[in-house]
């Protein structure tokens, strides 16, 4: 059969959820296929929305013997009682709807976003994983903040909700100073943004415990992607009463968790009884000079 699904209006799929049309939305060979059986595949779907999480369903769909469906994660939730009409859900595929996924071409969940990616149902949920479309989690570290969006907009919500200090151009030069640098056990986390490149990069400044040894640790972090990530350099340097230390890196992206760049030790990394030396002094307080520099290879 090679009639397009596009024949199959979306008015006629939602009058009778019950009763699977006779579509075939069919492997397209040319991109204007792809694109008919697209649009008119919105009401296929809706069918495949599950009615208790909104969620697409993906195989194993479930259904009541009643017909209403629901997708696998919602059957573990419902405890076995169909959520539309409370009857036992028992262990009922619904094949058809199954078949229906299977065959659909689908755009990808960021496509307001700006994603054009149209893919096969599975091949969706892969892509979506990788999506350069898909939004950033937010960069602070300091808290589990679940805001995610776009780099604009993240920026947005560091200067307004985190109180992060924003700075324009592309070399710094900090002060960090803890009157008690014995209290590393609670790690303390310090951000700063720079706007630079007509980018931002994150200044991360971390205490932490590594292993049983307290240490400082600073990178730079990329609001973007690594690929982008890649054409800027930056370099940090600690010193004081005599001694110093350089760091020369690449930023990685946001993409990467803070913790995963702390964990694989991708920065300066400072141990506390050398930073205490930089301190001078009494040792009684940490008082750290770091200055830096971005720069974008060519
Ligand atoms: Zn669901
Ligand atoms: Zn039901
Ligand atoms: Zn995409
Ligand atoms: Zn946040």
């Amino acid at each position: 059969m090679d009639v397009p699904g596009s024949q199959m209006s979306d008015n006629e799929l939602s009058k009778d959820r019950n009763e699977l049309p006779d579509i075939q939305v069919s492997k397209p060979s040319s991109f204007s296929v792809v694109k008919s059986s697209v649009s008119s595949s919105s009401g296929v779907h809706e069918l495949l929305e599950c009615p208790v999480c909104t969620n697409s369903m993906y195989p194993p769909i479930h259904q009541c013997p009643n017909g209403h469906t629901l997708c696998s994660s919602c059957k573990l939730r419902v405890h076995n009682h169909c959520p539309t009409c409370r009857h036992e859900l028992g262990d009922i595929r619904c094949l058809a709807l199954e078949k229906v996924a299977e065959s659909l071409d689908l755009p990808c969940r960021y496509q307001n976003l700006g994603c054009s990616g149209i893919f096969p149902y599975y091949g969706k949920l892969k892509h979506e994983q990788l999506c350069e479309f898909r939004p950033y989690n937010c960069p602070y570290a300091g808290s589990e903040c679940s805001i995610t969006g776009d780099i604009p907009s993240l920026v947005a919500h560091l200067k307004n909700d985190h109180k992060v200090d924003m700075h324009d151009g592309c070399t710094f030069n900090h002060r960090y100073v803890k009157s008690n640098p014995h209290e590393v056990e609670n790690a303390t986390w310090m951000l700063t943004v720079f706007n630079c490149f007509g980018e931002h990069f994150c200044l991360h400044f971390e205490a932490f415990l590594l292993g049983v040894a307290p240490v400082y640790m600073a990178f730079l972090r990329f609001m973007g992607e690594e690929e982008d990530a890649k054409k800027y350099t930056y370099s940090l340097e600690v010193s004081g009463s005599g001694r110093k230390m350089i760091w020369q890196g690449v930023p990685r992206s946001i993409r990467d968790g803070h913790k995963k760049v702390r964990d694989s030790y991708d920065g300066l990394v400072i141990h506390r009884n050398v930073a205490l030396f930089f301190s001078g002094g009494s040792r009684q307080e940490l008082k750290l000079r770091v200055t830096g520099r971005i720069w974008k290879e060519q």
